[in-house]
């Protein structure tokens, strides 16, 4: 199938081609019928797969057909859980509709609301936002949905993850009913089904790849290693394989910061992007680390989550993450779009307990190397047998330090809105018991000028 066969008008494929993509990704062939055809579509995707282009296409595609959007409105709002996703979906959204006469902004927390509110003075077609700043805006009477049309909730999972249930719903109650949605989650756990029921409406489900299955492309390996020689471990790395873009993953901004202090003291460029950093300094760092100005990023998950980087060949994790499927995401960000990548974990004695979960999910035993001279005194035992997956109820996950909650409204704590702290592990992800067969939609032949009717409102 190529771009063409997708019923996307010239200026779209246009963008496309300049972008360079020949042929449209499995959820892009899936998602865009699906959405022309006016279907509310619920598809399980990770990062890494072309999920912005599988909805953001279609849905140029839709806005360039309707109604001219009026002072303070949106015709389609994209929720999505940090800045840095915001800013990267709305970059993907001007870049795929530069050929159309459509207007887009993005909205996110930390920076200043004024200059938010002028760009929404006029309205705007597509409205990236976080859910905690769009309230905000919404309050002060900035932004307004008579004319909403579509609403994407983007990596739900990590929404729930971070607390925005309760924004979520109060977003969904100030929306018109007759809409289009479209829900995006790399899991599909209970908490997301439960959010599903009163959103979608006879969706066209999707599912690109088995759940929690690490990129093919992607070659892992783990260095056994004592934990306080983690940090020289990783300088020796870089500077033996001169590795010039590496993104390290730390479980904590404190741990964050001081790994960065630890790096440029050894003569490695690096800089740290965590919920801490001003929205300024985390576009800064990855400026830097994009035009190659900086080598080293060390990121907690949160902050990384979302960050695209074009074929970023290396990712280590410093340390294993209290939740297995963020291994996952981590290992995501490199062999992206079918290029390939190594992901490698420093990983000491203790963290066997995290090793043995982390290799449950992704079903597979990770082959292990020692580094001379950095042979561990405390060995790393053996990893358990691995054992199939099935469904599990939810569980409590006890974390670190809990991250800052990107987006979240600076007054939330204080109006007793707390982020829920909850990482559950996402469960039911084997292939087999994931009900998320593929099962893409058949085009109505409604090529996306008529508005299907929503008849199930959302709560
Ligand atoms: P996403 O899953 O939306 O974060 O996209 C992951 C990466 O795949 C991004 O770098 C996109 O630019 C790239 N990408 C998206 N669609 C295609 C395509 N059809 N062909 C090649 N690369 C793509």
């Amino acid at each position: 199938m190529s771009f063409t066969d997708l019923g996307l008008s010239a200026p779209i494929q246009k963008a496309i081609a300049e972008k360079g993509y020949t042929d449209p990704s499995p959820i892009q062939a899936q998602a865009i019928p699906a959405v022309l055809a006016g279907k509310d579509v619920m598809a399980a995707a990770q990062t890494g797969t072309g999920k912005t282009a599988g909805f953001t296409l279609p849905i140029l595609e839709i806005l360039s057909k309707g109604d001219k959007v009026r002072a303070n409105q949106a015709r389609t709002l994209i929720v999505t859980p940090t800045r840095e996703l915001a800013a990267q979906i709305a970059e993907n959204v001007e870049m795929y509709g530069k050929h159309l006469p459509l207007k887009s902004t993005v909205v996110f927390g930390g920076v200043k609301i004024n200059p938010q509110m002028t760009r929404l003075r006029q309205g705007v077609d597509i409205l990236v936002a976080t859910p905690g700043r769009l309230l905000d805006l919404y309050n002060q009477n900035a932004i307004r949905f008579n004319q909403l049309e579509i609403l994407v909730l983007d990596e739900a999972d990590r929404m729930l993850d971070m607390g925005f249930l309760r924004d979520i719903k109060k977003i969904l109650s100030l929306l018109p009913k007759n809409r289009q949605n479209l829900l995006f989650s790399a899991t599909f756990c209970p908490d997301i089904r439960e959010l599903a029921k009163g959103l979608v409406n006879n969706p066209v489900e999707i599912s690109v790849s088995p759940k929690n299955t690490t990129a093919e492309t992607v070659e892992q390996l783990i260095y056994s290693v004592d934990k306080n020689k983690k940090a020289p471990l990783l300088t020796h790395l870089i500077k033996t394989h001169d590795w010039q873009q590496v993104i390290v993953f730390m479980k904590t901004k404190h741990g964050a910061n001081k790994l960065t202090k630890q790096l440029d003291a050894s003569g490695i460029s690096a800089a740290a992007i965590h919920g801490n950093k001003s929205q300024g300094a985390r576009t800064k760092a990855l400026a830097n680390f994009k035009d190659g100005t900086i080598s080293v990023l060390v990121a907690t998950d949160i902050a990384a989550r979302g960050i695209d980087i074009d074929q970023l060949p290396q990712v280590v994790n410093f340390e294993l993450p209290n939740v297995p499927e963020d291994y996952v995401h981590r290992i995501g960000r490199t062999g992206r779009a079918g290029a390939s990548g190594h992901a490698v974990s420093l990983v000491c004695g203790d963290e066997i307990d995290l090793l043995n979960d982390v290799e449950h999910v992704i079903q597979t035993h990770i082959p292990r190397e020692i580094v001379e001279g950095f042979e561990p005194v405390h060995a790393l035992p053996a990893s358990r047998k691995l054992r199939a997956l099935k469904a599990k109820k939810p569980k409590k996950f006890k974390t670190d330090k809990p991250e800052h909650k990107d987006g979240q409204r600076s007054g939330d704590n204080a109006r007793g809105h707390k982020p829920t702290g909850k990482n559950r592990r996402h469960t039911g992800n084997s292939s087999s018991s994931n009900p998320y067969a593929n099962s893409p939609g058949k085009p109505s032949g409604n090529s996306g000028g008529g508005r299907r009717i929503n008849p199930s409102p959302a709560k």
